[in-house]
């Protein structure tokens, strides 16, 4: 996730407060993957830095081939806003879809250097 990051200049993320977790057993119908943020008044009442967990659906993700499971990881990082502050942006989010399209096209050039 790191070099993921780094290689497509998210500068704004920081890596280090970033997780992916698998989980199994989701009854969500089309849901891949989902991102959850740290809402300002948790990291407030409990002394954290704003945070971000990618949580992947094991039964969705794991079939996946490698250029997939990255564009789905693109896909979850692009709902981090560039304030880092812990809320996640929606789809409707203005150019959601078109950075989406430029982080993938910059992803045909990177992702012989991944291994999943
Ligand atoms: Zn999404």
């Amino acid at each position: 996730m790191v070099r993921l990051i780094r290689d497509l200049e998210l500068n704004y993320i920081n890596p280090e407060n970033i997780r992916v977790v698998r989980s199994k057993g989701s009854h969500s119908v089309g849901t891949v993957a989902r991102i959850h943020g740290l809402p300002k008044c948790v990291q407030v009442g409990l002394g954290l830095e704003p945070s971000y967990v990618i949580e992947v659906i094991d039964e969705k993700f794991s079939p996946l081939n490698k250029k997939q499971k990255i564009r789905v990881l693109i896909h979850e990082l692009l709902h981090i806003p560039s304030n880092f502050g812990g809320g996640v942006l929606a789809h409707s989010r203005k150019n959601f879809l078109k950075l989406e399209e430029l982080y993938f096209s910059k992803l045909e050039d990177i992702l012989d250097l991944y291994q999943l």
